[in-house]
């Protein structure tokens, strides 16, 4: 089956211009997001969870709250994963952007418009997700979304390539269906779908993670 991640970047593409920034011109400062009104900074922490949660950025519900996943995708996503026994408070999380890319048009409304982040937003918060990196613990990563394992994996990432150590993390990666894919199937909705084989699959491969956590060998750190 070929790997679909490559169309859940399903956000609007970016209307602006991404600028060429240099690998100092990094952060806040130079980021364009900054600027925003109505934009809040969604960063959340690195704690050493043993399973890191990776997401493309925040949309219109984590701008509000402040906290990653908390939107429908979020909860989709922490309902598929509490039937495998993952939870929220086992899991770092964090956004390869930690602003809500939209763009601000004060004679519309609501006036921010979500759109997909540019590689020049990305380029300004891999600061944020260079820390990350040196700091987790996690023995799993889960990755939502081509985005999000594009900017995480740099070079390790191929399209099709699902589950797999990676060196640069010291982890096992999973690079997994973003949860807003379902969400646009009708899936988490009020109203149940049947299963489709895709989302059959997502539910599969999270029961592997959760098998990961607990085997022996590589991840044998539970007994
Ligand atoms: N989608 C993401 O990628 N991240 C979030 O935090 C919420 C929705």
């Amino acid at each position: 089956m070929t790997n679909p991640l490559d169309e859940l970047v399903q956000a609007t593409p970016a209307k602006k211009k991404s600028k060429k920034l240099s690998a100092r011109e990094v952060g806040c400062a130079f980021c364009p997001l900054n600027k925003v009104p109505g934009i809040k900074k969604v960063k959340g922490t690195v704690e050493g969870k043993e399973i890191f949660i990776w997401g493309m950025a925040p949309g219109p519900e984590e701008n509000k709250e402040g906290r990653e996943f908390v939107g429908r995708s979020g909860r989709l996503l922490w309902d598929e994963l509490k039937i495998v026994g993952i939870t929220r408070d086992m899991c770092d999380i964090q956004n390869v952007v930690r602003c809500f890319p939209a763009d601000y048009n004060d004679t519309e409304w609501p006036p921010l418009t979500m759109r997909d982040p540019t590689p020049e937003e990305i380029h300004c918060c891999s600061i944020f997700t260079k820390q990350a990196i040196e700091f987790h613990q996690a023995k799993v990563h889960l990755i939502f979304g081509a985005v999000a394992a594009k900017a995480l994996l740099g070079v390790e990432y191929k399209k099709g390539k699902k589950s797999f150590w990676s060196d640069k993390l010291n982890a096992h990666v999973m690079c997994l269906y973003h949860p807003s894919f379902f969400i646009r199937q009708g899936y988490g909705g009020k109203v149940p779908q049947a299963p489709n084989s895709f989302y059959k699959q997502w539910r599969a491969d999270f029961k592997h993670a959760a098998s990961l956590l607990l085997s022996k060998g590589q991840f044998s750190y539970i007994e």
